[in-house]
């Protein structure tokens, strides 16, 4: 008998199928026919036992059984289907603004391991009802990757997890941070959340490791309207109370989007609030208001303030708290830092391999010099002649030829 056992990977037993589950959020269906060509199997939640049969072989079937089944990856919050991107994937974590790493030329490393969220914000910058595709990378690749990226800049790092989506998604998240943290030159990890997913084992196991901050947006204290603006699934009791928690252990900063004439009134609560629970936790900084801004893929429900009322706002605040609201990079001690050299100049015209389809309908994913590059518009597959039209910040775009 072989015992195959996975990390990553679950199995449970549906009718004719075996479901195998990745990250406990996303799964695919493998008729239980196909596995009888390995052998007679016996499932655990991470295991697979297969009875007369080398283990090389198996491990060889099984591979290729799951590798020819990946593609049918589905998002079982979202029932979006998911790209996974691995080590073997042949798709590189640098060069889009949906997923991996993106280096703004800074200290500060932002890192994107899922897409997908459990809430429906009313402002969500990346509406995800435009969204047809999610994206989850494996932690191993993201930190191997991001190792590289922190070698090379030589100083000290922040990393940044946020996204395209609620970052406490992704189950190996502590995991991830722990990984993080261990590298060299790593001395802080900061994550986005809406708070929701947390509980109090995570925030204990993320406050025993010390050097992270949770970015926390709670934009409305009043439950109602906390509701009327993160949607129905939005438990604003418990997203408040794990602030309270974490607020007593780490470090836990409150970024409110403020929407003028939806939730601007609430910015004296939301402040009081956060001096109430201890957030800032040492640091000066316990709120970093957001100016609601307006995106093409964005959900948009009201227009945005311009940047002087939005100041005009907070400084009244700042007299009130005495506190610093309108803040700077110099406020998180992000320094500018060369970022990684770019393969491909603006204009150049360079030969790339569309790989998949990206995750707003039209847009497809290409790679070409260890680079992603995104293909709006195209409905090509294979190798194609792209020209490049943004560069900025080794995030690349392209057009078809
Ligand atoms: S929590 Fe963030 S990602 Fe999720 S819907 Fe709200 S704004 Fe969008």
């Amino acid at each position: 008998m072989v015992v195959l056992k996975f990390e990553s990977l679950g199995f449970r037993e549906e009718k004719k199928y075996l479901v195998v589950s990745l990250y406990k959020l996303f799964s695919f269906k493998v008729d239980k026919k196909i596995l009888d060509d390995i052998g007679k199997f016996r499932i655990k939640k991470h295991e697979i036992e297969f009875e007369n049969i080398k283990e090389s072989r198996a491990i060889k079937k099984f591979n290729f059984i799951i590798s020819s089944h990946i593609n049918n990856l589905t998002n079982d919050l979202t029932k979006k289907n998911t790209i996974y991107i691995h080590q073997n994937s042949g798709i590189p974590l640098m060069g889009s603004n949906s997923f991996g790493i993106v280096d703004r030329g800074t200290n500060l490393i932002e890192l994107k391991p899922i897409s997908g969220c459990n809430l429906d914000c009313i402002y969500c910058s990346v509406n995800q009802d435009k969204r047809t595709k999610d994206i989850v990378i494996e932690r191993e690749y993201l930190v191997e990757e991001f190792k590289k990226l922190v070698e090379f800049k030589d100083c000290k790092i922040e990393a940044h997890i946020g996204g395209q989506g609620e970052p406490f998604l992704y189950n190996e998240i502590v995991e991830l941070v722990k990984d993080l943290i261990q590298i060299k030159n790593v001395k802080l990890v900061s994550i986005d959340t809406n708070g929701t997913l947390l509980t109090k084992n995570i925030i204990d196991e993320l406050a025993k490791l010390k050097k992270v901050r949770l970015n926390y947006s709670i934009n409305a204290i009043n439950y109602e309207l906390a509701k009327e603006i993160g949607g129905k699934n939005y438990n604003a009791e418990h997203a408040q109370n794990m602030a309270r928690y974490a607020a007593k252990k780490m470090g836990v900063m409150i970024t409110p989007v403020i929407i003028f004439g939806v939730n601007d009134k609430e910015m004296g609560s939301i402040m009081d609030f956060a001096i109430d629970i201890g957030a800032g936790n040492n640091s000066p900084i316990k709120v970093g208001f957001q100016n609601f801004l307006r995106y093409r893929f964005g959900k948009n429900p009201a227009k945005s303030i311009p940047w002087p009322e939005f100041h005009s706002k907070l400084k009244e605040l700042e007299k009130k708290y005495n506190t610093r609201l309108i803040l700077d990079e110099t406020d998180f001690k992000i320094t500018k830092v060369d970022e990684l050299p770019k393969p491909f100049k603006k204009d150049e015209i360079v030969k790339v391999k569309i790989v998949g389809d990206g995750r707003i309908p039209g847009e497809k994913i290409a790679v070409a010099r260890d680079r992603v590059i995104t293909l709006p518009d195209c409905n090509k597959k294979g190798n194609v002649n792209v020209k490049i039209t943004r560069t900025k910040h080794n995030i690349f775009m392209g057009e078809v030829l």
